[in-house]
């Protein structure tokens, strides 16, 4: 089974191509996130350079899914993270990408190699381990048998979603995407994530252990907080949402289990806007985009406050929660258990 992975859009690619393999240039990676950057990447597989209607080109891979999927555990994940924890993501990633091949979002490819899709990056970060994690599960997806009065209706590989950190809570399908109820998407709490539980020293060696190199750049997310001023926030907010003018509340309408808001009304001076779901309402309330929406407002004297927690969507496993458990000893089957309520194991022949 191959994938189709869609590596970056340019004004033109820049690429050399070697024996058994090719380098893209300029990659940019966390596209709108807030470790955005370029770099040059080294792939496998095959390369079509595709010429967009707008002038742009567009370099396409197409690999082998589990190929594919050594890169995305080595890009996601540090390579000496506990082996149970690189497998957990390995059927996670594979599932989900099975699904993302059924119904792609992308047009003339599967799936993309930033973070809206999987991390893929490509050969440069491929370590040992993650490639015995994806030979370990070979096959293996998380599947979910729907039932109407008792009997089976039908078995699907499940939508697996993941993020870095949940904040003490995970949240529900619909906070984040459409208005739907996925039954192994459940708000389970979590307190694997706590690192206030760890002595520092184990806190940084489970911090190394998860997140590759400029992810730890990133710190103090599962409870931050963020402030700017009254101009601060007016000019972020324009810049998102133009017109709004003067902003005077920032009001919650409606949260998710965990505490997420999926409804957020902006009220401006022009004009008042209402606006959802979770990633949208990240992507307003800050330069690049907020950690999470599960945040409370204040404002006072001129300063706005927000103070949250968690990074990222909330819904399905937690990494960091993860990466603890697996630490601790727990193995994949259990940590896709604790996360995928529901969901079973399965290695489905095609
Ligand atoms: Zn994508
Ligand atoms: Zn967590």
């Amino acid at each position: 089974m191959k994938i189709r992975v869609g590596i970056l859009t340019a004004p033109s690619i820049a690429y050399e191509r070697h024996a058994d393999t090719f380098l893209l240039k300029n990659v940019r990676i966390g596209i709108g996130f807030h470790w955005d950057r370029t770099e040059d990447q080294e792939f496998a597989g095959e390369l079509t350079i595709r010429n967009n209607a707008d002038g742009t080109q567009t370099a396409i891979n197409t690999i082998e899914l589990e190929n594919y999927l050594c890169s995305v555990i080595s890009s996601e994940m540090n390579a000496n993270s506990p082996m149970e924890l690189l497998k957990a993501h390995a059927v996670i990633s594979r599932s989900w990408a099975i699904r993302a091949m059924e119904k792609p979002s992308h047009e003339g490819f599967d799936v993309c190699a930033d973070d809206h899709c999987q991390r893929y990056e490509g050969l440069r970060r491929m370590n040992e381990r993650a490639v015995e994690a994806v030979r370990a599960t070979a096959g293996q997806v998380l599947m979910y048998v729907q039932k109407d009065k008792g009997l089976c209706t039908k078995e699907e590989i499940c939508d697996c979603r993941y993020y870095k950190c949940c904040g003490g809570r995970t949240e529900v399908w619909r906070t984040c995407w459409e208005d739907k109820d996925v039954p192994y998407i459940r708000s389970v709490s979590c307190d694997w994530c706590d690192m206030s539980r760890q002595q520092p020293e184990q806190r940084n060696r489970i911090m190394r252990l998860v997140l590759n190199d400029y992810d730890q750049e990133t710190k103090d997310f599962r409870d931050w907080q963020v402030r700017y001023t009254d101009t601060e926030l007016d000019d972020i907010v324009n810049s998102k949402h133009p017109g709004i003018g003067h902003v005077t509340a920032l009001e919650p309408l409606h949260r998710g289990e965990s505490g997420r808001i999926d409804s957020l009304r902006i009220v401006g001076s022009e004009r008042t806007e209402v606006i959802g779901k979770e990633l949208q309402i990240r992507y307003a309330l800050s330069k690049k985009c907020l950690y999470s929406s599960w945040f409370d407002v204040t404002h006072r004297e001129g300063i706005w406050t927000l103070t949250g927690h968690g990074w990222g969507h909330g819904a399905g496993l937690c990494q960091i929660g993860a990466a603890v458990m697996a630490a601790e000893g727990k193995g994949y089957e259990e940590i896709l258990r604790y996360y995928y309520a529901g969901a079973r194991l399965s290695t489905p022949t095609r």
